[in-house]
C-alpha cells in the first residue's frame, strides 16, 4: 500500500477537536444556567438571528411552503415517500417477542417508541432539507409522539425548503435555531422549550460535539459530524471522472470533510487526481471542496481487493462507494462503514437526498460500533418476564438463591428463597 496523496496530520486534527470541545463545554454550561436568555444571545452571536420566540408559527410555516414551486414540493414529497417506505419496512422487521424458555418461564420484549425526539437539520452552509426527511419521518414511523425540529436561519431567515420539508415530514414543533444553542435548548429544555428524550440528526463539528457532551442527560442517535467519503475503485468498475465527481461531491460539504480514494490502479488514481484538478476550476462550490480536498483528501494505492478491504475497515468511513469488478465482495466482507453504495449506477448523493436509506450516518470511526439513524434508534427494546407455575418459580428460585450466595447478596437471595419456600415448600440454606 502506498499514498499518492496524504491528508492532514493527526496532531492537527486533535488540536481542532480540543478547540471545538472547549467551546461547546462553555456554551452548554451557559445555556444550562440561563436558559432562553443564553440561547437568544448565542443565536445573535453566531447567526445574527434575534427573535422573542424561535418557534415558527403556523402562518410562518405556510409562508415558507408557499415560496416553493409545485415541482420543488413534488420532489420533496417523492423523497419523503422513499424514506417513509423504507423506514416502515424496517419498523415491521422489529417485532416484539414473547417466548416460553422453560416450562412456566415466559420472557419477552416490547419495542416502545420514545415519547419526544429533537431532530436537528443542518443549515449553516447549505439548507440541508434532506435531513428533515431522515430524522422527522423516521421518528414518526417509529411512533414518537412529539417531534421537535430545528434548523439555523439561512441568509437571515428560516430556509423555506427546510421548513417545508420539516412540516411535510410531520414535525410537531419547528424552531429556527442553529448550532450548539439549538441542540442544547431542545436537549436540556429552557423556560420556553420542553426537553426531548433523544437528540438526532447530523451537523457540523460543534453540533456533533454538543450532542456528544449532552449524552446521558438526553439520548443521542450517534456521532454524526462532518461528512466523510471513501471511494473504493478499480479500472473495471470506474474511471477518473466518476471517482473525481464522487469525491468532490462530498468534499463540497465543507473544509473538514475527508474524501479518500482507495484503488488497486495507479493509473485510475492519477486520472482521478487530474480530473479533480480540472473540476475544481469549474465547480461552483469549489471553495469548500478545494479546502477539504487539499486538507483531508487522500489517495491510496493498494495491492489487492483484500488489502483494500482491510484499509477500508480501518478507516471506517461514513460513506463508502464501491466501484470495483466485484462490489459484492465488499458487501459480504466489510464490517466498518456507515452506508455502502454498490456499483457505478448509484452514489452517495442518491442516498443523501432521495433513494430512501437514511443519510444520518456515523463519522470519526463511530462506524466501528454503530450504523446510521433508523427507526430502531427511536425505540427502546424493553424486556419483561412472567413465571406461570409454582414449580417454575421454585426451580428458578433455587438456582437464584445459590447464585446470590456466591455473590454475597443475602437480600437478593432471600427474595428468591421466600418464593422457593412459598411455591416449592422447601428452603435453600444461605
Ligand atoms: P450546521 O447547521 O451543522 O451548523 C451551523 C451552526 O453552527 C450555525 O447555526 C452556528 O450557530 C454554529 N456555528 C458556526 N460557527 C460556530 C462557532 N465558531 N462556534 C460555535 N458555533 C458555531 O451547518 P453547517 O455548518 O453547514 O454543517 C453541516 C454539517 O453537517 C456538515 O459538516 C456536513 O458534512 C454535516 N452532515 C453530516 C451528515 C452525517 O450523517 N454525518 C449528514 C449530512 C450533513
Amino acid at each position: 500500500m502506498r499514498h499518492l496523496k496524504r491528508g492532514l496530520a493527526q496532531d492537527a486534527r486533535v488540536e481542532h477537536n480540543r478547540t471545538v470541545r472547549d467551546t461547546v463545554e462553555g456554551i452548554l454550561a451557559d445555556i444550562e444556567a440561563r436558559g432562553d436568555d443564553a440561547v437568544r444571545e448565542l443565536s445573535i452571536r453566531f447567526d445574527r438571528w434575534d427573535r422573542d420566540s424561535y418557534r415558527l408559527t403556523d402562518a410562518e410555516i405556510q409562508a415558507c411552503i408557499d415560496q416553493l414551486n409545485p415541482q420543488d414540493l413534488r420532489d420533496i414529497e417523492f423523497a419523503q415517500t422513499q424514506v417513509r417506505n423504507f423506514a416502515q419496512i424496517q419498523r415491521a422487521s422489529m417485532t416484539d417477542v414473547e417466548v416460553e424458555t422453560l416450562p412456566g418461564v415466559v420472557l419477552g420484549h416490547r419495542n416502545i417508541p420514545l415519547n419526544a425526539a429533537g431532530c436537528y437539520v443542518p443549515g449553516g452552509k447549505y439548507p440541508l432539507l434532506a435531513s428533515a426527511h431522515m430524522s422527522v419521518i423516521t421518528a414518526k414511523v417509529a411512533g414518537v409522539k412529539r417531534v421537535a425540529t430545528c434548523a439555523p436561519p439561512f441568509n437571515g431567515a428560516p430556509a423555506p425548503a427546510i421548513v417545508a420539508a420539516q412540516a411535510m415530514a410531520g414535525a410537531d414543533e419547528i424552531y429556527c435555531l442553529g448550532g450548539i444553542q439549538a441542540v442544547a435548548a431542545i436537549g436540556l429544555g429552557t423556560q420556553s422549550i420542553a426537553p426531548v428524550d433523544i437528540l438526532v440528526g447530523p451537523g457540523n463539528a460543534f453540533v456533533a460535539e454538543a450532542k456528544r457532551q449532552l449524552f446521558g442527560r438526553v439520548g443521542i442517535d450517534l456521532f454524526a459530524g462532518p461528512t466523510e467519503t471513501l471511494v473504493i475503485a478499480d479500472e473495471i468498475g470506474a474511471d477518473g471522472e466518476l471517482c473525481a465527481t464522487d469525491l468532490l461531491g462530498q468534499a463540497e460539504h465543507g473544509p473538514d470533510s475527508p474524501a479518500i480514494l482507495l484503488t488497486t490502479s495507479e493509473k485510475l488514481a492519477r486520472d482521478t487526481m487530474a480530473e479533480i484538478d480540472r473540476l475544481l476550476t469549474i465547480l461552483p462550490t469549489a471553495d469548500h471542496a478545494r479546502k477539504a480536498w487539499e486538507t483531508y483528501g487522500e489517495v491510496i494505492v493498494a495491492d489487492s481487493d483484500e488489502e483494500m478491504l482491510q484499509i477500508a475497515d480501518e478507516i471506517a468511513s461514513e460513506h463508502v462507494q464501491v466501484m470495483t469488478r466485484d462490489p459484492d465482495y465488499f458487501l459480504a466482507n466489510m464490517t466498518n462503514y456507515g452506508a455502502l453504495f454498490l456499483g457505478p449506477r448509484t452514489n452517495v448523493a442518491y442516498g443523501d437526498k432521495v433513494i430512501g436509506t437514511n443519510h444520518t450516518l456515523p463519522t470519526k470511526k463511530a462506524a466501528r460500533y454503530t450504523g446510521g439513524l433508523w427507526v430502531g434508534k427511536f425505540l427502546k427494546t424493553c424486556t419483561y418476564q412472567r413465571v406461570t407455575s409454582d414449580a417454575a418459580s421454585a426451580m428458578i428460585g433455587e438456582y437464584c438463591s445459590r447464585l446470590c450466595a456466591l455473590e454475597g447478596f443475602a437480600g437478593h437471595g432471600e427474595q428468591a428463597n421466600v418464593r422457593v419456600r412459598r411455591y416449592g415448600g422447601r428452603n435453600v440454606p444461605y
